[in-house]
């Protein structure tokens, strides 16, 4: 069984396979520390946080169940976990997720082969071969976890079977920084220049975003720019939010969403972002691909333990609703939070947010859907 990729979706299949004694090779093209050291995800859903805690995993801490919304300076709180019937979100950066995951494959000597590219994937229907510079590593299975643009993507597009991408029209500007105390949910700001938003990290760091015009050029924002559009955009919600006080990293995210239109060619599975790219509006990427991961190794235990072909036979029908759905909630939500201008614009999307904040069934939907409720059957996510 071979693994392309070592970040959440890999690790998290990895870790399965071996605790149920099915061996696996995992290939990451980047060295270790690259691979430990890249912060970008936070915010686990419900399910994920469950599942991950079931297989000997720890979650970070649980956050109280709410997420504010600022619209027109007035502030909106969404109490999900009370809308939901107590299902709340947990904070846990990815990079802590992942030094975890790779110390859990050290106990059983099963550490990936750092530095070590997948170049392609040849015979995917009968026998799978993943192609290094240095080794072929013949499967019985590939799982690609490759994330987006690598060898299975080429693959997929190679066979007739290319994503469906859409390019949004805003970016986000990403800002990782120390703030004065820890943040504990989600705060969701509309203004009339543009989104912003402040996330959850662990401990004192925090995950900005402002929404910027596509394709603008990161090298033009300065600290003071960022410091200002943050406070001018959360009105008057700015004084009351943790102070920001070091800026440690300034990035880009550009807004675009695709979906492969099957999660398995052959003997090839593929899972998480290289299956999906999600815009990180409803932080859902990183759980989806954990979503994805456990599917597909709870489907090979049954191949390999039991000689059962059915969950892997629906292993594509599953991932692809799972992703539709996803994919969904998060377009939804950045419909919601990107404001194109005028004041009427914001007073339609106030009154959106005032009927998520309220018992009832909008309220009640996107409470489950936001906090990532939905456990699955067979032990899957
Ligand atoms: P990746 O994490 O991209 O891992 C893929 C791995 O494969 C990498 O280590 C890569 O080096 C390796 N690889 C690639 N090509 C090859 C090759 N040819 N050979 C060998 N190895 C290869 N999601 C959430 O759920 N919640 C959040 O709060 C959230 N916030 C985010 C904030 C930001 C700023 C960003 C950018 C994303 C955020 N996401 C969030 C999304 C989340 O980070 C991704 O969805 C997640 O990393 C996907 O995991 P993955 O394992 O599928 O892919």
């Amino acid at each position: 069984m071979g693994i392309i990729g070592a970040g959440p979706a890999g690790l998290v299949a990895a870790h399965v396979l071996l605790r149920s004694g099915i061996d696996c090779c995992v290939v990451e093209r980047n060295t270790r520390e690259q691979v430990e050291q890249r912060a970008r995800a936070g915010l686990r859903e419900h399910r994920v946080a469950d599942y991950l805690r079931g297989h000997g995993l720890p979650c970070g801490r649980s956050t109280s169940g709410a997420a504010d919304f600022v619209c027109e300076d007035q502030r909106i709180r969404v109490s999900y976990r009370e809308l939901s019937g107590g299902f709340t979100r947990w904070v846990h950066p990815q990079q802590l997720l992942v030094r975890d995951l790779l110390t859990a494959l050290d106990t059983v000597d099963r550490s990936p082969r750092f530095g070590c590219a997948a170049l392609a994937i040849s015979a995917p229907l009968e026998r799978p071969v993943i192609e290094c510079a240095d080794l072929d590593l013949a499967c019985d299975f590939v799982l690609a976890c490759d994330g987006s643009g690598g060898p299975s993507a080429r693959l997929f597009a190679a066979a007739g079977l290319p994503p469906a991408t859409r390019r949004h029209r805003c970016d986000w500007l990403t800002v990782l920084a120390d703030v004065e105390r820890p943040v504990d949910g989600a705060v969701y700001a509309l203004h009339r220049d543009g989104f912003a938003g402040l996330m959850p990290r662990a401990g004192t760091t925090a995950r900005l975003y402002l929404q910027i015009p596509a394709g603008g050029p990161l090298e033009s924002w300065r600290e003071r720019d960022i410091r200002d559009r943050f406070a001018r955009r959360m009105g008057t919600t700015a004084p009351l939010l943790p102070a920001l006080r070091e800026i440690a990293e300034v990035g880009v995210v550009r807004m675009r969403s695709s979906s492969l239109p099957v999660a398995r060619l052959g003997k090839l599975l593929v899972a998480g972002d290289a299956a999906h790219l999600l815009t990180p509006t409803g932080a859902k990427g990183m759980n989806l691909a954990i979503a994805d991961a456990a599917d597909a190794a709870h489907s090979l235990i049954s191949w390999y333990h039991h000689g059962d072909p059915g969950d892997l036979a629906g292993y594509s029908a599953r991932r692809v609703e799972d992703a539709r759905l996803t994919q969904e909630f998060s377009g939804w939500m950045l419909d919601l939070l990107h404001v194109p201008s005028g004041p009427e614009v914001l007073s339609g999307k106030r009154e959106t947010i005032e009927s998520i904040a309220v018992p009832g069934p909008a309220g009640e939907a996107f409470a489950h859907r936001y906090a990532g409720s939905g456990a699955g059957a067979d032990n899957r996510v």
